[in-house]
């Protein structure tokens, strides 16, 4: 494979009122997929970070009695655990109301001014808090806010704020979307895109005046909480303070995110970066929303079924990972459920995959002293010769799931391996050579699942690769380690506890 550019993925900067949930928990972790898997061809990079101002934030600051800035104090630290809780490994953590930040919102405003692209003017309209979001008079339903999944009452604004000319990037916006269908995932947020876009844009107020909890602006007013996000995604590239560094290296990159924010991130993000003179995302990726499973029962202790700190607690981080990417094509909604991650636990993970190692260890124990025999001519090595390049392009396509469904591929085939070859039977009959060829494949064979699967289950697949007897972790670039035959004869294996053990359902 040649070696690819330096990867750069983002979550959304998450909007700090409010407590984590598993939809955080799932892009969170499919942005760490994607870079764990881009780590292991070249340089890579993923941010998250948290969303902090807004008038949500400033009202409900004040009904906790605190100041906006301790509010946000108070809650930064639960977001800030979300990713490590999920052995989620991100670069850097972007708050939004950090020095750094503000420094980048007023550089992009300053050069979007320049560019002529701003102007001040009278907004007035309908605001929805909930969404900090402006709606048109003929988008509102019943009188109230269009988005179906919140329909609260908005109220009318009238104020002195900063305008930026959207309706100037009506063209080249479509002219982005026809030349490149793949800039905004799946087709189905494409195609609500594009009929936003014929539709015809108007211009956007980026700025507040009547209130001030947000980043200050020279003259009064404070930006518009979703203009400052938005500029997370290269504040925490440190643009503009060291436009050589980081940025430089890695932008422009991927966002994930939620389906309900694909306007701001592929209409007006990318219209702000044009007026600014700097490239736009390479690709942004809407996933789908995750519902829970009413018709299926939940274990009593576990409370809010849609809790990712209970499903980690239940099956560990490996586990739920391994379901989320599992589960659905990405895009896509799903339902989750404890029945459901029991299931893939049991089967996928304890029953194929756990039984698939401890099976091989302690015939490789029993037959041979725990030691890889000689490497000879694999009947498996043919098959496999394909798989990580597979592996990577579905990843880098966000096809996690069919991913997997190569990776699994790889272990149907040692298991029946196994069946088909009877290990027991060539060891009464002492026909060595093929015994000490198929223990060969096993080990190898899981040395390689060991590091195709280590940006799914990072700690399950380093356990899977201290058991084969080897340092370290399997975090290690694919294009020298997943080469047939690297697995060392004389390796002592190490056989331990099993990687999956049984979860029963709660007693009734
Ligand atoms: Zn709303």
């Amino acid at each position: 494979m040649p070696p690819q550019p330096a990867f750069y993925v983002t979550t959304p900067i998450y909007y700090i009122s409010g407590t984590p949930h598993i939809g955080h928990a799932y892009t969170s972790i499919a942005a760490d997929v994607l870079a764990r898997t881009a780590r292991a061809h070249g340089p890579a990079r993923a941010l998250t970070g948290t969303d902090e101002h807004g008038q949500k934030v400033a009202n409900a600051a004040a009904a906790a009695e605190m100041t906006p800035q301790q509010y946000v104090d108070s809650l930064a630290p639960t977001w800030r655990e979300l990713a490590p809780a999920f052995d989620a490994k991100f670069d850097d953590f972007v708050r939004t109301t950090e020095p750094r930040h503000q420094r980048a919102c007023l550089a992009l405003f300053e050069r979007m001014r320049e560019a002529g692209d701003v102007y001040e003017g009278v907004y007035e309209g309908w605001y929805c808090t909930h969404d900090e979001t402006f709606w048109p008079e003929a988008k509102l339903v019943d009188g109230r806010c269009p988005n179906p999944e919140c329909r609260r009452p908005v109220q009318w604004l009238s104020e002195k704020n900063w305008f930026f000319k959207l309706s100037k990037y009506n063209q080249p916006l479509l002219d982005l979307f026809r030349g490149d269908p793949d800039f905004l995932r799946p087709q189905s947020r494409y195609n609500e895109m594009m009929a936003i876009l014929e539709e015809g844009l108007e211009d956007f107020s980026i700025s507040r005046s009547s209130f001030d909890w947000g980043i200050p602006l020279p003259g009064g007013g404070v930006l518009y909480v979703w203009y400052d996000a938005l500029i997370s995604y290269i504040s925490g590239l440190g643009w503009p303070d060291d436009p050589d560094g980081l940025y430089a290296g890695f932008w422009p990159g991927m966002h994930l995110i939620g389906k309900e924010i694909a306007r701001f991130h592929t209409i007006i993000w990318p219209a702000m970066l044009m007026s600014a003179g700097l490239p736009i995302p390479k690709r942004v990726f809407a996933h789908g929303w995750i519902t829970s499973d009413s018709g299926t029962k939940i274990g009593k202790s576990l409370g809010n079924a849609m809790d990712p700190f209970a499903m980690k607690a239940e099956f560990g981080a490996d586990s739920l990972r391994y379901f989320l990417m599992r589960e659905a094509p990405f895009g896509s909604d799903f339902s989750i459920s404890m029945e459901k991650l029991r299931q893939r636990h049991n089967s996928d993970l304890g029953n194929d995959l756990g039984n698939l190692l401890r099976r091989s260890l302690a015939m490789l124990q029993q037959y041979r002293n725990g030691l890889v025999p000689q490497p000879t001519e694999g009947r498996v090595q043919e098959r496999v010769a394909d798989l990580p390049a597979l592996v990577n392009e579905h990843v880098m396509c966000l096809r996690f799931r069919e991913a997997l469904d190569e990776i699994w591929n790889l272990v149907t085939l040692l298991n029946r391996a196994i069946d088909e070859q009877k290990p027991w039977e060539l060891y009464k009959h002492g026909r060595g050579v093929e015994l000490d060829a198929l223990l060969y494949d096993l080990c190898e064979g899981l040395r390689w699942l060991s590091l195709l699967l280590f940006p799914y289950m990072p700690s399950k697949a380093t356990e899977i690769w201290h058991q084969l007897g080897l340092e370290g972790t399997p975090e290690l670039p694919w294009d020298e380690e997943l080469v047939w035959g690297r697995l060392a004869a004389g390796t002592q294996t190490n056989p331990g506890a099993p990687l999956f053990p049984r979860i029963d359902p709660p007693a009734a």
